[in-house]
């Protein structure tokens, strides 16, 4: 018989905590660091209402939200989950790309985040400009009020336009001005897919492609894979059964963890709540797993 070396004990050897079974895991959800209405601290008080067990904060570009998110997850009994969701260009296209387990305070992710977020202002700047050549009048505070103090996107200044009464709702904001290739509209600088996985890992984090049924870019998968990629966020309240057993299928060929979560931004009663799209316990323990906590 062959004799075995015992394995030397490793830190982090004990299983992580096991979510109870039922309880949903929403693994996307945004605050008003981001483009979402809600603090931190009442998107915890929301979840908690909904019997979330777990739950990921993603804010777009931003990680402001995390302290405030844990310490309320620690007092609601909630497992925390530290995550971000980056833009990515991919050609012409915005791929999402979302990063769980990131340490907020690692200097190359704070560093890039605030250049995304100078960027950002520039961009939304340049966006008020063309509106007041086309006779509409917003200022960069009317904007900065609907964002909240968090990173300014366009949603903030489609709900600022429909605030102040040039448009009667977010879709004519789009429709007329800002979406892609309306005239108010002004891309922004993205990361490429590279730069946006090994900003992820540097900070400790593991990065999940977002909701792909809604992106359709499913020839990258492979390239994103072996660029670090570890996950398909399969579960999203926009995927049809046929999307999510697609991915599922993807999830087992390239050896994915499956993720899920709401994206969540508070907007209103439209929206999926706060759990559907919920992680399978199985799936989230594979992912704790393979975080740096
Ligand atoms: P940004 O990252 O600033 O370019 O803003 C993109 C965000 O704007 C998306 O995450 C959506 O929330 C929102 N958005 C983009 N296009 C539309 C649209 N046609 N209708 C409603 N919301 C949109
Ligand atoms: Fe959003
Ligand atoms: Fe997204
Ligand atoms: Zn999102």
């Amino acid at each position: 018989m062959k004799h075995r070396r015992p394995h030397p004990p490793r830190p982090h050897a004990l299983p992580p905590p096991r979510p109870p079974e039922g309880a949903p895991i929403d693994l996307h959800l945004h605050s008003l660091h981001s483009d979402g209405k809600l603090t931190p601290a009442d998107l915890v008080g929301r979840a908690k209402e909904a019997g979330i067990s777990a739950l990921a904060l993603t804010d777009h570009d931003s990680v402001r939200g995390i302290p405030e998110a844990r310490e309320a997850c620690r007092k609601e009994g909630i497992l925390f989950v530290p995550g971000i969701e980056l833009g990515v260009g991919v050609g012409t296209d915005e791929i999402h790309l979302l990063g769980y387990g990131i340490d907020a305070k690692g200097r190359t992710l704070q560093h890039t985040l605030d250049l995304l977020a100078g960027e950002r202002l520039d961009r939304m700047e340049k966006m008020l400009a063309a509106l007041g050549r086309l006779g509409v009048a917003v200022s960069l505070d009317d904007v900065r009020v609907e964002a909240g103090g968090g990173i300014l996107g366009r949603l903030h200044l489609a709900a600022t336009l429909v605030r102040l009464g040039h448009v009667g709702d977010l879709n004519e904001a789009f429709r007329r001005w800002i979406g892609a290739g309306r005239p108010a509209y002004v891309g922004r600088q993205l990361l490429n897919i590279r730069e946006a996985i090994d900003l992820i890992r540097e900070a400790g984090g593991v990065p999940v492609l977002a909701h792909p049924g809604v992106t359709r870019r499913d020839e990258l998968i492979e390239y994103l894979v072996r660029l670090g990629v570890r996950g398909l966020e399969v579960y999203y309240p926009k995927h049809d059964f046929v999307d999510v057993s697609r991915y599922r299928k993807m999830c087992a060929k390239f050896d994915l963890m499956a993720t899920g979560g709401s994206d969540f931004h508070g907007a209103g009663k439209d929206e999926p709540p706060i759990g559907s799209g919920s992680t399978p316990p199985d799936e989230f323990s594979k992912l704790l797993y393979s975080m740096h906590l």
